[in-house]
Order: structure tokens, then C-alpha cells, then sequence
């Protein structure tokens, strides 16, 4: 039986059956298992680029790198820690317990959910993956049916390498048959509003959750700061896979007199990355669906057109657009913008900004371009989001070290290297004390 011809039950028992036996515990088996993950990334990365180009017009490099060789670089590290990560932390005892021992183990859990979104379905799907096989356990991945192509592949690779990870495929009646079933936690990337129904169905069987969100996560520009530097690192991070990536800058802010020279460097920086005319640029990607094109369409005359704005249904482009003399209340505003469109924001200074980001709901990177020492303190001190980003956008989530999540509205949970190995463990607490 493969996935594709069990029910959602039977996947759930099968996996269930597979952890009970008690393999999936050993160090080796953990090893073993996260080392043909890497193989399916090495050996099969062609046939994924070709799907996420299919999918999203993403360009191989592209591919590679912010999906097939990030998902390598997060098992490597995980590979070469993960021994020492597992030695159980002893703990000193109260006097009374005099003679005990006492420490904390890395438990599995059982078999854990993974459901991933379209806009990097390679990364989103298998990192958490890969988490979740390091921390002992199986698992069901469930891969976005908005990028087909590479859910396809995924499903068609799996079962290939890894006999404890189910590739679950659908839509919506697919996704809440899985959620009906008991899991012993559930990792979910996507929007809010599927989070709450992803909560809502955990909450029935008690299921602990993961919720990787979105949000309008805000760059500050002060003033004084080298433009040139700073509009092309925005271009780079705003614009990779045409801005559908979770944590792209939605939104500048910076002040009445930068502003001009802000927006100004910001067109130049667009043409220095891809050209005059970007639909023929290979670096640059494609709306994943007509549904989302049309969204993004209504949101370009929120601003002036400062760059950008040229859009063809047919082939589902949209210029990389940056817009200025943008207002708080205009329709780009309210909502992720998840397209390739920066507006520009102004605000009277700092305490404006703060103000601006804290009056919004919390978001999961915030990026702030300053080289004065108190607006950085002030930032990180005075708002809160799922990651900080000093100067570059983007770039703390290759940081294996650092822990990877949202808080508030961009979600609950983090991953990511050690920490993907405490979200999908138990911390279990054992107090060994002798008899005689
Ligand atoms: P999506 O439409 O692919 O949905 C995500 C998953 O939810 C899919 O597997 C889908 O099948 C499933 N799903 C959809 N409707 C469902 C329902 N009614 N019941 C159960 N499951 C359902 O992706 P999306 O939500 O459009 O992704 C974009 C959002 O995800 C953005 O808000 C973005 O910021 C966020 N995101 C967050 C991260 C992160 O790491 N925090 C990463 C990428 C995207």
C-alpha cells in the first residue's frame, strides 16, 4: 500500500504501527533517515527545480538555492550536532533527593503532521521533515496542491528514500480528512486563517501545534543610511520569487526627505537586478496562480508608480512595482502584500514608526537600515516579531542557530536546526532514585 491508496486512517495507523516498533528512536535509525532525505535533495534536485519552475517559474539557481541546497545545509547541520543534542542534560537535585539523579530526555512523539504551502514547497515541506525524522519520529507530509508540479514530484520521490514519511497529496476535503485523525503534533505553514481551522481540529484530539504564519513585516529606513546599500538589499529580498516569500518586506518606512532618494534608488536598484524589462529577466519569477495575479492587480494603483506596474494575465507576471505616497488606509495596506509590489510608507521619525508597527499586529521579521546604535535598541526593544533583521532582509532564517517563527499573528513555535528537534520532542523529565 502506498499513501496515494490508503485512506487518511489507514496512513495514521501504518505510521503509527512503524513507530511502535520502536525503531525510529536509535541514533542510527535518525541518521540513516535524514541522510537519504539528503540523498532524494542531491540526487533528485533536477527533477525538483523542473517542478518549481513549472510551478512558479522559479530559475534553477533560484531553486537551489532557497530550497534544495538549504534543505541540505539545515540536515548537514542537524547531522553533525545531532548526537550531542541528544545527551540527556542532567539537573542538580534538591538536598532532600540526595543520592537521586536527575535529568531531561529528548522524547519522540509519535507520528506528527506536516502541512506546507505553495511558495517554497520543497523547503517548507521538507525541513520541518527532516526536523521531525531527527526527533524520531514519522511522519505525514501533506504538500500545497497550488504548486502540483512539485507536490507531484515529492510524492513521487519519497516513497523512493524514506519508508516512514507519507506523502499525503489534496486540497481542502484531503487536508480535513488528515485533521480529523489523532496526531502527536502538527506543523502547519500557511495563512492564519487556515491556521485557526488547523488549531481548531488539533484542539479535538489535544494535538500540540506548530504555526508557521505571515503578516506585514515592515523595513525601517533611517535617514542618514546609504541608499544605494539599502534599496538594492530590499530589491533582493522583496523581490526573490516575485515576493511571495513569508518573510519579505511588505512595507517601508523612513522619513519625508529620504523618502525621494529612498524610492529613487530603489527603481535603480530594480533595473540593476533585472534589467529594463524583468518579464525576460530569468531571475525572476512568476504569480503562482490567477486568483493570487488578480489580488496583487487591485493593490498597484494604491501609490504612485515609481517602478514597475506593467502586469500580463497570460503569463501571470507582475512587474517587480515599488510605490510611493502611499497612505496607511490604502487597499495595499490592509493585507500580506505576498506579491512583488513595495509600497513606500512616510512617518515623522522614530517614535512615528514604532508607533506605525506596534499599532499593526505583530509581524514576523522586522528589517530596520540604521547605522545609530539607540533606533537599533529602540527597535528591538520596543516591538515585537517572530525575527529581526539589521541590515539585510531574509537572512536570519539560513541561520541554523537561530530559532525560526512567527509570534502573535505571524504564528506560534519555531524550527530550525536544534530548535526543529525541541518542537517535534518531548521534554521528558526522569528522576532516577535508588532503592538501597
Ligand atoms: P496554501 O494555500 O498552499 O495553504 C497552505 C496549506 O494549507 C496547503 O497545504 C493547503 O492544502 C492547506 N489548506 C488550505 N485550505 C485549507 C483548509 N480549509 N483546511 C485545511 N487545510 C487547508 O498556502 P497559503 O496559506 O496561501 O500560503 C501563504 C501564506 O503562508 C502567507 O500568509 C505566508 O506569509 C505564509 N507563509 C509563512 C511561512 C513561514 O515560514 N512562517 C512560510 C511561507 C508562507
Amino acid at each position: 500500500m502506498t499513501a496515494a491508496t490508503e485512506s487518511p486512517s489507514e496512513v495514521v495507523a501504518r505510521l503509527r504501527a512503524t513507530f511502535r516498533t520502536g525503531r525510529t528512536r536509535s541514533l542510527d535509525w535518525r541518521t540513516g533517515q535524514l541522510t537519504r532525505l539528503r540523498d532524494l535533495l542531491t540526487e533528485s534536485g533536477d527533477e525538483l527545480a523542473d517542478a518549481l519552475h513549472a510551478d512558479l517559474g522559479k530559475s534553477r539557481g533560484e531553486s537551489y538555492r532557497s530550497e534544495i541546497d538549504f534543505t541540505v545545509r539545515e540536515i548537514d547541520h542537524t547531522l553533525e550536532r545531532l548526537a550531542g543534542w541528544l545527551e540527556p542534560e542532567p539537573a542538580p537535585v534538591p538536598a532532600v533527593l540526595a543520592g537521586a539523579s536527575a535529568q531531561t530526555v529528548q522524547d519522540p512523539l509519535g507520528v506528527v503532521l506536516v502541512i506546507a504551502p505553495w511558495n517554497y514547497p520543497v523547503q517548507l515541506l521538507l525541513a520541518p521533515v527532516a526536523g521531525a525524522l531527527a526527533a524520531g519520529n514519522t511522519v505525514v507530509a501533506k504538500p500545497s496542491e497550488l504548486a502540483p508540479a512539485t507536490s507531484a514530484a515529492v510524492a513521487r520521490l519519497v516513497p523512493r528514500y524514506l519508508d516512514a514519511v507519507a506523502v499525503v497529496e489534496g486540497a481542502v476535503p484531503e487536508t480535513t480528512a488528515l485533521l480529523a485523525e489523532r496526531f502527536d503534533h502538527i506543523f502547519y505553514t500557511g495563512n492564519g486563517t487556515v491556521g485557526r481551522i488547523v488549531m481548531a481540529a488539533a484542539a479535538k484530539h489535544l494535538t500540540p501545534v506548530t504555526l508557521e504564519l505571515g503578516g506585514k513585516s515592515p523595513a525601517f529606513v533611517d535617514r542618514g543610511t546609504d541608499l544605494r546599500t539599502v534599496a538594492s538589499r530590499l530589491v533582493s529580498g522583496k523581490f526573490l520569487n516575485a515576493g511571495q516569500t513569508c518573510v519579505a518586506p511588505d512595507y517601508v518606512l523612513t522619513d519625508r526627505e529620504t523618502a525621494p532618494a529612498l524610492t529613487k534608488a530603489l527603481a535603480e536598484a530594480v533595473e540593476e537586478r533585472f534589467g529594463t524589462d524583468p518579464s525576460t529577466s530569468a531571475e525572476y519569477g512568476r504569480i503562482v496562480n490567477e486568483r493570487h495575479f488578480d489580488r496583487l492587480v487591485r493593490l498597484l494603483d494604491s501609490g504612485r508608480t515609481v517602478t514597475g506596474g506593467v502586469h500580463d494575465r497570460g503569463t501571470k507576471y507582475i512587474a517587480p512595482t515599488v510605490l510611493a505616497d502611499v497612505s496607511p488606509n490604502a487597499p495595499v495596506m490592509a493585507e500580506e502584500i505576498f506579491g512583488p509590489v513595495l509600497p513606500v510608507l512616510t512617518v515623522d521619525g522614530l517614535d512615528a514608526a514604532i508607533g506605525f508597527i506596534n499599532d499593526r499586529d505583530k509581524p514576523l521579521a522586522l528589517y530596520a537600515f540604521t547605522t545609530d546604535p539607540e533606533v537599533r535598541e529602540r527597535l528591538l526593544t520596543e516591538t515585537s516579531s517572530g525575527g529581526v533583521g539589521m541590515g539585510l532582509p531574509l537572512a536570519h532564517l539560513t541561520v541554523s542557530d537561530l530559532p525560526f517563527g512567527g509570534v502573535g499573528e505571524s504564528g506560534m513555535g519555531n524550527y530550525h536546526g536544534r530548535y526543529s528537534l525541541e518542537t517535534f520532542s518531548h521534554r521528558k523529565a526522569v528522576l532516577d532514585t535508588p532503592l538501597g
